[in-house]
């Protein structure tokens, strides 16, 4: 098996003795239930077999969902993965399934018309529903729970703007919300921080880790070949097919599928310039009493905020402990120094939790573009679905499975999300130099807002 890669508190120092628990470790906190392990694939990675039908780059939940897909019709699979399997963001992500998008229904009417909006905002609903059916269909044991989610808004003006674009959505393609007022708020958080907001009644939560761990163990039952630590460097086109230049050598395809989102390496040149890189944080608490968990979330939903950098809580599956994330796009490349100043936000949220101590905090890389839409398509003949902007559970599965439908040229391929325009910026090569900077001009957007 693999060397896997942990800190615990035997290495912290002592000022931070009162912020860790003495189980606490520097890994996502799924990888206990779904580790990455040898039945994921993760052996020793042999030299590669001279060739596929597909080969997919990228063992996340789009590589993996378009790999089964497509092996159970009958085509030799490759996955390559520069990291383990399993080593990516889709299981370190923190579990929401919604139908996330930075821009509004309004906001994309006004730009691109009414009809493409709703467009836009049925295909999140599908894959949302998507993601929930093929669970269902797969008996995929993930913890799947329609638990709602709690939007709370930081301000009096984020609440009316908040209502505001949920009517809406509401009145353009029917999604369901219930409001919330300022004094009904600890009915929903026992938090003193927010000014009312709003529950969506029909988003999701699972454990990712676990739904990670079920695609790989299908994909291999379907027969996919899964290639761990196998950096794809290039891809050359021939003219009975494609051939994939890798750190373990070349192979030949008919159809490569590059599913790499925040993690997309700077050879892939074009996807390179197109896709932000960035950091999410989450820590986890350490156990907390049941009696703790009903009183800071009595319904236990998963929770965010209005601002554009949110702050997120949700319980573990099992509730036996709190998950936060926040600082998004701060720039550290590990959790730890981060996780005073997570715990510090989390108990200024939730003050209840006062002194409580961390049992796990990790970082992993999402993937934001320059239009704030996910995006699929062809180039040079190579498919890709990537740029999920902090959706890619719902997203990577529904793209998963489109990639697949036009691979084998059957059901329905159309997307609104695959168009001509994927824009890069000048200068831009894949480094999010400038990320940091971005937050803070939305931290200082969100506070001009919230001045009203
Ligand atoms: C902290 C955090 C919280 C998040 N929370 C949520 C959430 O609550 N809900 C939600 O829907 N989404 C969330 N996301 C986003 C979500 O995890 C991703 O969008 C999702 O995992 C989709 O990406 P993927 O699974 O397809 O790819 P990933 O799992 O990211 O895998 C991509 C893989 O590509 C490989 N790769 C890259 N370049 C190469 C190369 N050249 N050769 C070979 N392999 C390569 C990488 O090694 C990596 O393993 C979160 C992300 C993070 C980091």
């Amino acid at each position: 098996m693999l060397h896997a890669m942990s800190r615990n508190t035997g290495k912290l120092g002592a000022a931070q003795a009162g912020l860790f628990a003495d189980d606490y470790l520097e890994e996502p906190y799924w990888w206990s239930a779904a580790p990455l392990s040898a039945a994921d694939g993760n052996t020793v990675p042999g030299s590669l077999d001279g060739k596929a039908d597909v080969v997919i780059v990228g063992g996340g939940i789009t590589g993996l969902v378009a790999a089964l897909h497509l092996a159970r019709s009958g085509c030799d699979v490759a996955v390559l993965d520069a990291q383990r399997i399993g080593e990516g963001a889709a299981r370190r992500n923190a579990g929401f399934v919604g139908r996330t998008l930075k821009r509004s229904v309004e906001w994309l009417a006004e730009r691109s018309g009414r009809e493409h909006a709703m467009k836009v905002y049925r295909e999140l609903d599908a894959a949302l529903h998507g993601v929930q059916a093929f669970v269902e269909r797969e008996r995929i044991e993930c913890h799947y729970q329609t638990c709602g989610r709690f939007i709370a808004a930081n301000s009096k003006a984020h609440f009316r703007a908040l209502i505001a674009e949920l009517e809406q959505t509401r009145q353009a393609v029917g999604f369901d919300y219930s409001v919330v007022e300022k004094h009904d708020v600890h009915k929903e958080i026992a938090s003193d921080c927010y000014h009312g907001g709003a529950v969506i009644p029909d988003l999701g939560s699972i454990h990712p880790g676990l739904y990670h761990a079920s695609l790989v163990r299908k994909a291999l039952d379907a027969g996919v070949r899964l290639y761990p630590l196998t950096n794809v460097v290039g891809v050359d086109h021939g003219a009975s097919g494609k051939t994939i230049r890798t750190s373990k050598g070349d192979i030949a395809a008919l159809h490569v599928v590059v599913a790499t989102n925040g993690y997309t390496s700077r050879n892939l040149k074009w996807l390179a310039r197109r896709v932000i890189p960035f950091r999410g944080f989450v820590i986890a608490t350490e156990l907390l009493p049941p009696e703790t968990i009903d009183k800071v979330i009595p319904r236990r939903r998963t929770y965010l905020d209005t601002r554009m950098n949110i702050d997120f809580i949700r319980p573990a599956p099992d509730s036996s402990r709190i998950l936060f994330g926040g600082m998004t796009g701060t720039a550290s490349s590990t959790a730890t120094p981060l996780a005073g100043a997570l715990r510090d936000r989390l108990v200024k949220i939730l003050p209840d939790l006062k002194g409580v101590r961390l049992s796990r905090a990790w970082t992993g890389h999402c993937a934001g573009t320059f239009d704030f839409m996910p995006h699929i398509g062809t180039k040079d003949g190579v498919h890709f679905a990537l740029g999920y902007n902090f959706a890619g559970i719902p997203l990577g599965t529904h793209f998963g499975e489109k990639i697949a439908a036009r691979i084998l040229q059957r059901g329905d391929t159309s997307s609104v999300f695959d168009v001509e325009k994927f824009p890069t910026a000048p200068f831009f090569n894949g480094s999010p130099w400038f990320v940091p900077l971005a937050m803070r001009y939305f931290d200082w957007h969100d506070d001009r807002i919230a001045k009203g």
